[in-house]
């Protein structure tokens, strides 16, 4: 095998996700709605195991989160309380020359509309507008009345149902802090330049926790949270290298947020924000608590009260997902053939095994093959594919990250045995065919790491 690795770009990964039916643009049949995407199957599979990891190690194996899931519409009273009226933002400015409009703190990355591209500035025919705040909220409305006072937004953070929540969940959930509340869903942001494939979107689905501690904890908390979440993404097979974590200066922050580290990715676009991990302070319980009127605070058994501070770890299936494609894509020379390899942790790939009938005319061949689908699928992902060549199967099963490929070839007819072909490796070993559930349990279970990784 000979690694025939070049610089990955992005457009790649585009490509990848079209031709095997991960992403689609949405709305293609109508032109499309930029920057807008859909999920086919296996997308869709990959999706369900990002969220599902990331359920498990927030809530499922601890004792101290809870979880949630708030309403995507809310009474829009929340977002001025939240400061997210006055203050979710972005700098936009327009150019009167080609029409198009940028982020003004990030112009270095904008392209201009004219060819050859510039950077929007960058010409004497440029002709910016002064930078003015743009809302990105989107704005819609409640009812069968439009007019103002049935304006309402779609959340463009999942944060805010925690909050409003906090006394719900405290009391009902005997929790006391230092404790979580975990949310997962759709959030919506008319972000000025999209891009990037799924990187930058104005709907994507976040994942978040609130974690309620005492004041003085809140440092020692934050730290924790950071550590914990790069452990999550280096178990998930992302690999060290292509991590790592930068502090927020001043002048970066959030307007609720006292302290922020972003855990970054070497995206094919540079260094960017996967997950942010934020000490929100005690901002947002008190401005809840000072428009709507109910306390939310902690009464400790002693009578002291006090209002929690808060760290939030927050993250998008997105930014995860584009991370874990860019990290798992691989071309190499088998042979004299070229392969693409995508190669995901077994527990990210959308489908676990192939179930290929070597001569799928052959009846003895056909029928094993069926038979062990059958009884595989009832616990797995698998698939049972027996159309077109095998060598052209593997390789499509190697393009969406299959971790292995169980062939039923003559000789399970003479001794019940299929061979196991590994993705990474290439190897292949015989089992017999009644361990075969068990074996593939097992090497699910198994630690993993990327065969990439230095
Ligand atoms: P950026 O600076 O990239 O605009 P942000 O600092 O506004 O991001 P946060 O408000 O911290 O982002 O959002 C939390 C997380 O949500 C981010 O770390 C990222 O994983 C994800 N996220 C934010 N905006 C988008 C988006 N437009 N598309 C996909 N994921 C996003």
């Amino acid at each position: 095998m000979a690694e025939t690795a070049k610089p990955l770009t992005m457009d790649t990964i585009v490509s990848l996700c079209r031709r095997r039916g991960f992403v689609f643009p949405s709305s293609e049949i109508y032109g499309g709605l930029g920057s807008t995407y859909d999920y086919g199957h296996y997308g869709v599979l990959t999706k369900n195991n990002i969220r599902s990891l990331w359920f498990r190690a927030m809530v499922q194996e601890r004792d101290d989160i809870v979880a949630l899931d708030s309403a995507i519409i809310l009474n829009p009273r929340v977002w001025e309380a939240s400061g997210h009226v006055a203050g979710f933002t972005d700098p936009l400015v327009d150019c009167r020359t080609c029409k198009l409009r940028f982020r003004a703190d990030q112009l270095e990355d904008g392209r201009c509309g004219r060819k050859p591209s510039k950077r929007p500035g960058e010409t004497p025919d440029c002709d910016l507008t002064e930078a003015r705040q743009f809302n990105l909220m989107f704005e819609t409305h409640v009812g069968a009345l439009q007019d103002e006072s049935s304006a309402a937004y779609l959340r463009p953070e999942t944060a805010q149902g925690i909050f409003i929540n906090f006394k719900n969940v405290s009391q009902l959930a005997r929790r006391k802090p230092p404790f979580g509340i975990a949310q997962f869903g759709k959030a919506f942001r008319n972000e000025i330049t999209p891009g990037n494939f799924l990187f930058r979107v104005r709907e994507f689905e976040l994942m978040e926790v609130e974690f309620f501690v005492p004041p003085v904890d809140a440092p020692k908390w934050h730290t924790y949270w950071i550590d914990q979440r790069l452990d999550w993404h280096r178990d998930l097979g992302l690999r060290e290298e292509n991590l790592r974590v930068r502090e927020h200066s001043a002048d970066e922050r959030s307007h609720y947020s006292s302290a922020t580290s972003d855990i970054e990715y070497l995206y094919p676009i540079g260094w960017q924000e996967l997950e942010g991990v934020a000490n929100r302070g005690d901002f947002d319980l008190t401005q809840h608590t000072q428009h709507s009127g109910t306390k939310l605070e902690w009464i400790d058994p002693d009578g002291n009260r006090y209002t929690p501070h808060v760290i939030e770890p927050a993250v998008s299936i997105e930014r995860i997902f584009v991370a874990l494609l860019c990290d798992a894509y691989d071309e190499e020379l088998v042979g004299d053939r070229e392969r693409v390899v995508l190669r995901l942790h077994p527990k990210v790939a959308p489908v676990k095994a192939a179930i290929l009938p070597l001569v799928p005319r052959d009846e003895g061949m056909a029928t094993r093959a069926r038979a062990l689908y059958e009884e595989l699928r009832r616990h797995h992902v698998v698939e049972h594919d027996d159309s077109g060549q095998i060598g052209r199967r593997y390789r499509r099963q190697d393009e969406i990250g299959t971790p292995w490929a169980f062939t039923i070839d003559e000789q399970t007819l003479e001794d019940e045995t299929v061979t196991v072909r590994d993705r990474d490796s290439l190897e292949q070993e015989r089992l017999p065919l009644f361990g075969v559930r068990e074996w593939l349990d097992d090497a699910l279970q198994q630690d993993w790491q990327s065969p990439r990784s230095h």
